[in-house]
């Protein structure tokens, strides 16, 4: 082994020399770390699966040949998620390493150069982050104050800066409401682009655009499995017309569904019906833990329908810092954006970890308003 001689290029070579401003310019996705923690912060389903079905896990997982690559087509996990979807007929889906790469691949796919990814403020983070990897410019249309979208900006902003992709979420994240449909509709009959909607929160909402694929040629509904409880498999898919799906396919990496996370979520999705009913479990405890916060002195919560709760109050970083004294982790939005300050979010637990939740609240509000 031989070091690079003192006056060789490679000698001066560094990340900072080497690598394109703007992704040094970024800050990093930061996920906090929560050992022996009950965590409340990243929208996972609290429950664990029933003994049986994990014992079916177990064999499919045992069965699997993990030497062989995937199979790329992944044509039976496929026919699963048509059939659970209610994707209209005609309609394809195309498979991501969760919903995340399929945001990546599409900007891929649209980013020639000064293209345009339009989405809302505040809304989720990566449609920005995503814009910034593949070069395209970003343009965040703000909320109106009960973050509600604000259609003629939106639809001014969508004549000025003529996106190529539009995202969506349905509901939306880090606010948790759903949408106007009619405001979304407006939107993609303006759009001279795609319009992805995200459907992340789709098992805890009372409301979809899937029925709506192929009323319109721009429209995309893009989901995940990991909010209703799969988290850990990275699985989300992006419905839509073939004409679509077949030109994206050509960017997604061959492989970027493991056999595991086939085998898996296929047989997870056999059982469907057992995820949906923690869904429900979910949404009933949402109910519960929104009159709670509603409940507290000094809280402002804002209307959910996905599986966690946006709430506002005095002091939030300072509460923040409570709970997680008390070992409860939940997410703190205070100085992302202006119109989240002193906002906080929860996902919904089991009713025992929203019970401790709330006592942990009381306790760190009680402290900090004796502090002043
Ligand atoms: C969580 C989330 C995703 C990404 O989920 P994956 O785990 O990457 O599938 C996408 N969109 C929204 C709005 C989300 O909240």
């Amino acid at each position: 082994m031989s070091s690079a001689p003192k006056n060789s290029p490679a000698a001066a070579v560094t990340p900072e020399s080497l690598l394109r401003q703007d992704i040094l310019s970024l800050h990093a996705y930061h996920v906090q770390p929560s050992p022996g923690m009950i965590k409340l912060d990243a929208m996972e389903n609290p429950y664990p699966l029933p003994q049986a079905l994990r014992e079916k896990i177990a064999q499919v997982a045992a069965n699997a040949e993990i030497n062989r690559y995937p199979d790329a087509a992944a044509s039976g996990l496929k026919e699963r998620i048509k059939a659970v979807s209610g994707l209209p007929a005609e309609m394809d889906v195309l498979l991501g390493n969760g919903s995340d790469e399929i945001i990546q691949l599409l900007a891929m796919a649209v980013a020639k150069p000064g293209a345009v990814l339009l989405s809302v403020e505040p809304s989720f983070v990566m449609y920005k982050m995503i814009a910034a990897f593949t070069g395209m410019n970003y343009v965040g249309v703000p909320l109106t104050e009960d973050f509600s979208l604000d259609l003629p900006a939106m639809l001014d902003a969508i004549k000025r800066h003529q996106p190529a992709l539009i995202f969506l979420a349905y509901p939306n994240n880090p606010t948790g409401n759903l949408f106007d449909a009619a405001a979304i509709a407006e939107i993609i009959a303006a759009a001279p682009g795609l319009v992805v909607v995200d459907e992340a929160y789709y098992a805890f909402a009372s409301d979809s655009f899937m029925p709506q694929l192929g009323r319109y040629p721009n429209l995309l509904v893009m989901r995940t499995f990991s909010k209703l409880g799969m988290a850990g498999l990275r699985l989300g898919f992006l419905a839509g017309g073939k004409n679509w799906l077949a030109q994206l396919e050509k960017l997604r990496l061959p492989y970027n569904v493991g056999v595991l996370t086939q085998a898996v979520a296929e047989l997870l999705l056999q059982h469907h019906e057992v995820l949906l009913q923690q869904a429900e479990q979910i949404k009933q405890d949402r109910i519960w833990l929104h009159e709670r916060l509603v409940g507290t002195v000094d809280v402002r919560t804002y209307p959910s329908e996905a599986n966690f709760i946006l709430f506002q109050l005095p002091r939030a970083g300072k509460v923040f810092a409570g709970l997680k004294q008390r070992g409860v982790l939940i997410k703190n939005l205070d100085g992302g954006h202006p119109a989240l300050t002193d906002c906080l979010r929860v996902t919904v637990g089991t009713a025992e970890q929203n019970e401790q939740f709330i006592r942990a609240l009381q306790e760190s509000i009680h402290q900090y308003s004796q502090e002043k």
